[in-house]
């Protein structure tokens, strides 16, 4: 059945024709907003291992990693391959030389048919873009995923992400124009966004030159700040009725044709707090499914280009 929206699953089985799958990688490179280059405290939803796949635990050589997500991943013996995907911390926190030793060891392994490799805006010096651009081939998935969260200072300031908006703009032209197919890691439910709020980085993620969103309830994890503030009940976290109505009005406003990675924040339920409602990723999925049904509308309903 056709999905009101482009979804990434979607997308790679009809380029591809068969299945693939990201292998999580954790290269344990730490953050800026971490080591103290910026702060030592990090985004405030942000756990202590940098949003790392559970997959990656223990292990530090990326090799063995990938080897163990394929294992953990094998669901049947279909013909499977994979994208390296760089989930944990920065992961362009370090020198040019060092980042594409471990790009390259990810993308020699066995089966590797793309590279994702998440990261803050500011953290992207023209030599690296120029590097991750340099794997841009046919047959060949590259994204590069870039945290801008929301384009509103006041919310940015109280994720603690050390950066502004503009910064975000600038790496994502920068990005574009060496041709890189960047990825936009938005949370929707910051505490103090009203649904205009959310509605204005919808146009403003429609009018920038990107190819993907990602997007994430703000859900709240064990041991960061915002347990902290959750559990002395000064943030209010969406519902999920109220967060399906929001990601439907947003994915309405949103260019048809950018491909929708991810539509919901996604962890393990030993670290999770709340909302509960995001450990039933079916159920999730299912009800933005149905509210799409319910209205008739579908991705970029409501875009429309001179808006812009
Ligand atoms: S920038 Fe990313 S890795 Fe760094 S603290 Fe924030 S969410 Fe965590």
């Amino acid at each position: 059945m056709n999905k009101p929206y482009l979804f990434f699953g979607d997308h790679l089985r009809k380029k591809y024709g068969r299945r693939v799958l990201k292998l999580p990688v954790n290269a344990n490179l730490s953050c800026p907003n971490r080591d103290g280059t910026l702060s030592s405290k990090g985004c405030i939803f942000c756990s202590d291992d940098g949003s790392a796949s559970p997959t990656t635990s223990g292990i530090n050589d990326i090799s063995e990693q990938m080897k163990y997500a394929k294992e953990n991943f094998k669901r049947s013996s279909r013909e499977t391959d994979y994208i390296a995907y760089f989930q944990a911390y920065t992961n362009t926190n370090a020198s040019i030389e060092d980042l594409k030793k471990l790009y390259d060891s990810a993308i020699g392994q066995d089966h590797i048919m793309g590279l994702m490799i998440g990261t803050r805006p500011d953290c992207l010096p023209d030599n690296i873009l120029d590097l991750i651009a340099s794997y841009k081939r046919d047959n060949f998935e590259l994204w590069l995923e870039i945290g801008m969260q929301t384009i509103h200072e006041k919310s940015l300031e109280f994720l603690n992400r050390h950066h502004n908006h503009q910064s975000t703009r600038y790496a994502v032209e920068r990005a574009a124009k060496k041709g890189i197919p960047i990825c936009l890691h938005i949370i929707l439910g910051i505490p103090g966004e009203s649904w205009e709020d959310m509605m204005d980085t919808a146009q403003e993620a429609a009018s920038m030159p990107i190819r993907g969103v990602k997007f994430h309830h703000l859900h709240v994890i064990k041991g960061t700040k915002l347990e902290y503030l959750y559990n002395k009940g000064s943030i209010k976290l969406l519902s999920l009725k109220e967060y399906t109505s929001i990601l439907c009005d947003f994915i309405e406003r949103l260019r048809p044709d950018i491909i929708i990675h991810r539509l919901t924040g996604d962890r393990e339920e030993s670290t999770l707090i709340a909302p509960l409602w995001g450990l039933h990723k079916g159920t999730v999925l299912k009800s933005i499914d149905d509210e799409f049904e319910r209205r008739g509308t579908y991705q970029g309903f409501l875009y429309t280009e001179e808006d812009f």
